[in-house]
C-alpha cells in the first residue's frame, strides 16, 4: 500500500508544491493527496502519513491575539483554511507524523504552538517583502546542532523569499527553536523545528519556498529537505482500518488507526483542556452545541451519504437518524440549564443546604455502529454541556461518521482539547479502558459491555452500559386493525436492516388472531424492497458485516432443525453485498436460538400463545431487559402486562422508538444506567452537598 503525503491546498501557486515531487521522487510507494479547505475533505487527513502546510494568505489575527487592523492586511482572512490546517497540524502531532511547513505553514505552526507573528515587515524591507511578480533572494545562516543543519549539511546558503509576515522572535511558540536566520541584519527567522524532539516526529518549517527555487534540483535547501521529508514518510508505520461498503463490498477508505501513544496523548490533551471548558459559563458551552445542531443540518447530505456508504442503512433512514439526533440535541439544549442548576434544599434555620452538580472530568464514549449519530449524541452532547471533555471511540464500522462528528464539533467551537476521537477496533478500545478516565459510557453488545464493566471496575468511576436486547412484541386478540399492527411490527423488525437495539426480535400473537396476523405479516414482508440502500424507496439494505450473514443463517438453520417453518426469506441474496432476505419463521419455541439470542438482522420468529399469561411468561423468558411492546385495544389489559415486564422501556400500541424526554435504560443484560431525559443529563455530573452555617 502506498504512503500518502497530504498537501494543503492554497490559492497561491499550488502547482509548484505539487510538481516539486517528481515521479522519481515519489517512486512507487508514495502518492500525493490534496487536502483542501475548500473541498473540506477532512476525512482524507486521517488517511495520510505526512503533511505539507503551504504558503498563502495571512493567518487570521484572532488566532494569535494580534491586531486585526494592520498595514497590508488581506481583504478577508480565510478562517476555514486556518481551522482546516489546524486540524491537519494537531492530527499530525497527535499521531507523530512528519510535517513540513513552508512560509505561511511555518507561521501557522508557530501560532498553533502558542507563538505570535510580526504582522507586517517594514514596508521598505526590500529583502523579504513579497512582490507581485518575483521571489527575492538573500542569504541565511543555519544554526549548528539543528535538524536543518543535519539535513542541509550547510551553515549558510541562499534562499528565495516572498512574504510580508514573519515569526515575532520575542514570541516563539512553545518547544520551538530557530534553526535558521536571515543573513541580513533584520533578524528575520527563517526556519523552526522542535527544541526537545523526544517523542516527536519530523517537523521542519522554513520561511522560504524550496518548492520553487530555481536551483531546487541542486540546492540542499530544497533537494535535501525534500528527500529527508519523503524518507520520513516512508518509515511511518500507521496501521489502517479498512472501511468497506456493505452494499458493494468496495473498499471506500483506509483510515489511520490510533496507537497506544496517540491514545495516551489524546487523553493528556483532554485533561489539560477539561478544566477551562468547565470554567466557561454554561451558556457558552450550550452555544457551541447550538452551532453543532445547525451544522448537522447544513451538512446533512454528506453526513447521510457517508453513513449509508459505511454501514448500509437506506439513505432515507440515515436522514431520519440525523433528524432524530437533532431532536435529542434540542432537548439537551433546552433542558440542561434546569437540571444542572444548583438546588437550595434548605434555606431556613441555622444551617443552609444546597446541591451543586460538577462535571465528572474526562469521560470515554465507546460507541456502536448501528445508530452512530443517535447513540453518540446521547453521551457526548450532555457530557460536553455539563463541562466534561470526551474521548470518543466510534465503532470501527462507522469511523468516517465519527470523523465528521468530530470535525463539526470543532467547527462549532468545541476546542480540540475537549473532544478527541480515537480510531480503531477492540484493541484500541482496550487502550481506552486502561486510562484513568473519570467515567466510561459504552454502547454495544452484552459481551463487550460486560467485559468493559469488569475491566474498569477497579477505577471506581461511573460506568454506564447501553447493550443489546431480544425485545418481544405481543399482539392481543382484541386489536382492531390486524393489518396495521402487522405493518408496525414488521417495521419494528426490519427498520435499520433489523439492526436496532430495540428492534422487535420476537413476536407473540394470541391464537384467536394468529393466522390472520401471520398472513398479513408475511404478505407485507414479501413486498419489501431490498437492495441498493442509496436507491429511492429501498426499505432494506445490507447488514453491516459479512460475519453477520453467517450468524443469521445459523440461527435460521438451528430453528429449522428444531421444527420451525420458514414462511418467507431465509436466504442471503446472491451477488455483491451482505443482503439477508426479510425472514419470517413460525412453529418456533424457546428451545431455538432465534427466540433467545439477539439476532440483529431482518429476521423474526412468530409464536402462537393462548393467553396473556402465557405471553407474559414467554416475554419474560430472556436474559435481556431493554423494551417490550403490547398491542391491544385496552389500555388496562396492556398495562397489566407492561407492569410485569422487567425492562427499561414499555410500549403500548407502538414499538422500536426512543424519546429524548424519557430515560433510555436497559436492565439485566441490556445495560446499566440511563441516558436521555433529565437522568441522562445528571449522568454526566457528580453532586456536591453544601452545609453552610454563618
Ligand atoms: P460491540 O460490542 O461489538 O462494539 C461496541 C464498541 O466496543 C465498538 O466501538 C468496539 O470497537 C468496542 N470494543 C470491542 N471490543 C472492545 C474491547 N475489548 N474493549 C473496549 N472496547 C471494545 O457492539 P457493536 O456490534 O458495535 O454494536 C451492536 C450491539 O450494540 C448490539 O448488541 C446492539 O443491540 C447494541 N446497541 C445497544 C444500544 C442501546 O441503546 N441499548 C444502542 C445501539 C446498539
Amino acid at each position: 500500500m502506498k504512503k500518502r503525503l497530504g498537501v494543503s491546498f492554497t490559492h497561491t501557486k499550488f502547482q509548484h508544491y505539487w510538481n516539486w515531487f517528481t515521479t522519481e521522487d515519489l517512486s512507487v510507494d508514495i502518492e500525493l493527496i490534496e487536502l483542501s479547505f475548500e473541498k473540506d475533505n477532512v476525512k482524507d487527513i486521517h488517511t495520510c502519513d505526512g503533511f505539507i502546510l503551504t504558503g498563502g494568505i495571512d493567518i487570521d489575527a484572532d488566532l494569535y491575539g494580534g491586531e486585526t487592523d494592520y498595514e497590508y492586511k488581506p481583504d478577508t482572512f480565510q478562517k476555514e483554511r486556518d481551522l482546516f490546517e489546524s486540524s491537519i497540524y494537531h492530527y499530525a502531532q497527535l499521531h507523530c507524523l512528519p510535517v513540513l511547513g513552508i512560509c505561511r505553514g511555518l507561521q501557522l505552526v508557530n501560532v498553533l504552538e502558542g507563538g505570535k507573528l510580526l504582522q507586517d515587515l517594514d514596508r521598505y524591507n526590500d529583502i523579504h517583502r513579497i512582490s507581485t511578480t518575483q521571489d527575492k533572494y538573500h542569504d541565511i545562516f543555519v544554526e549548528e546542532n539543528s535538524l536543518l543543519s543535519d539535513i542541509t549539511k550547510s551553515n549558510t546558503g541562499t534562499v528565495n523569499s516572498a512574504h510580508h509576515q514573519a515569526i515575532d522572535k520575542n514570541e516563539l511558540g512553545n518547544n520551538l527553536k530557530v534553526n535558521a536566520w536571515s543573513g541580513t541584519a533584520d533578524g528575520t527567522i527563517e526556519g523552526i523545528e522542535f527544541n526537545d524532539k523526544t517523542g516527536k516526529a519530523f517537523m521542519l518549517c522554513v520561511q522560504w519556498h524550496p518548492e520553487r527555487m530555481p536551483d531546487k534540483e541542486e540546492s540542499p535547501f530544497s533537494k535535501n529537505i525534500k528527500e529527508s521529508f519523503l524518507n520520513e514518510i516512508r518509515i511511518t508505520q500507521m496501521k489502517k482500518i479498512h472501511v468497506i461498503n456493505p452494499a458493494t463490498e468496495e473498499l471506500i477508505a483506509e483510515i489511520n488507526e490510533d496507537s497506544l501513544q496517540s491514545v495516551a496523548d489524546k487523553f493528556e490533551l483532554l485533561k489539560q483542556g477539561q478544566m477551562s471548558w468547565a470554567a466557561l459559563p454554561l451558556q457558552k458551552r450550550i452555544a457551541c452545541i447550538e452551532k453543532f445542531y445547525a451544522l448537522l443540518d447544513t451538512y446533512k447530505d454528506v453526513l447521510a451519504n457517508t453513513l449509508t456508504a459505511e454501514m448500509g442503512k437506506p439513505l432515507q433512514q440515515s436522514y431520519n437518524e440525523l433528524n432524530g439526533a437533532r431532536n435529542r440535541i434540542k432537548y439537551f439544549i433546552d433542558q440542561s440549564a434546569k437540571w444542572l442548576a444548583e438546588e437550595w434544599v434548605t434555606s431556613e434555620g441555622g444551617t443552609k443546604e444546597k446541591i451543586t452538580y460538577e462535571p465528572l472530568g474526562v469521560i470515554a464514549n465507546i460507541s456502536a455502529w448501528n445508530y452512530p449519530y443517535l447513540v453518540g449524541v446521547n453521551v457526548y452532547i450532555p457530557a460536553l454541556i455539563a463541562g466534561n471533555a470526551v474521548l470518543y471511540k466510534p465503532s470501527e464500522y462507522t469511523t468516517l461518521t465519527g470523523m465528521h462528528i468530530q470535525d463539526l464539533l470543532y467547527k462549532a467551537g468545541v476546542p480540540v482539547n475537549c473532544f478527541q476521537l480515537v480510531s480503531g477496533a477492540g484493541a484500541v478500545g482496550e487502550m481506552v479502558l486502561n486510562l484513568h478516565l473519570n467515567g466510561f459510557f459504552f454502547t454495544g453488545s452484552y459481551r463487550t459491555g460486560k467485559y468493559v464493566a469488569e475491566r474498569v471496575a477497579t477505577h471506581l468511576v461511573p460506568c454506564q452500559l447501553e447493550l443489546g436486547g431480544k425485545d418481544p412484541l405481543y399482539v392481543a386478540d382484541d386489536v382492531e386493525d390486524i393489518e396495521s399492527v402487522a405493518a408496525a411490527a414488521l417495521e419494528g423488525v426490519v427498520y435499520n436492516n433489523g439492526q436496532s437495539c430495540c428492534a422487535v426480535e420476537r413476536i407473540y400473537v394470541h391464537e384467536k388472531i394468529f393466522d390472520r396476523f401471520v398472513k398479513s405479516f408475511v404478505a407485507q414482508a414479501k413486498k419489501m424492497l431490498i437492495g441498493d440502500p442509496t436507491a429511492p424507496g429501498t426499505e432494506i439494505g445490507p447488514v453491516s458485516r459479512k460475519e453477520q450473514l453467517r450468524f443469521l443463517l445459523s440461527q435460521v438453520a438451528d430453528a429449522k432443525e428444531k421444527g420451525a417453518i420458514v414462511l418467507t426469506g431465509g436466504n442471503v441474496l446472491n451477488g455483491k453485498g451482505f443482503f439477508m432476505e426479510p425472514t419470517v419463521l413460525v412453529n418456533v419455541d424457546h428451545s431455538m436460538k432465534i427466540m433467545k439470542e439477539e439476532s440483529f438482522g431482518p429476521v423474526t420468529g412468530i409464536q402462537k400463545v393462548s393467553s396473556d399469561d402465557e405471553a407474559i411468561q414467554l416475554m419474560q423468558d430472556t436474559e435481556y431487559g431493554l423494551t417490550a411492546a403490547v398491542y391491544s385495544s385496552s389500555f388496562e389489559r396492556a398495562e397489566k402486562i407492561m407492569n410485569k415486564m422487567n425492562t427499561g422501556t414499555v410500549y403500548w400500541n407502538c414499538c422500536d422508538r426512543v424519546s429524548a424526554t424519557l430515560p433510555w435504560s436497559g436492565r439485566k443484560h441490556s445495560g446499566l444506567g440511563a441516558t436521555l431525559s433529565y437522568q441522562g443529563i445528571r449522568a454526566f455530573v457528580q453532586p456536591k452537598g453544601w452545609h453552610l452555617r454563618g
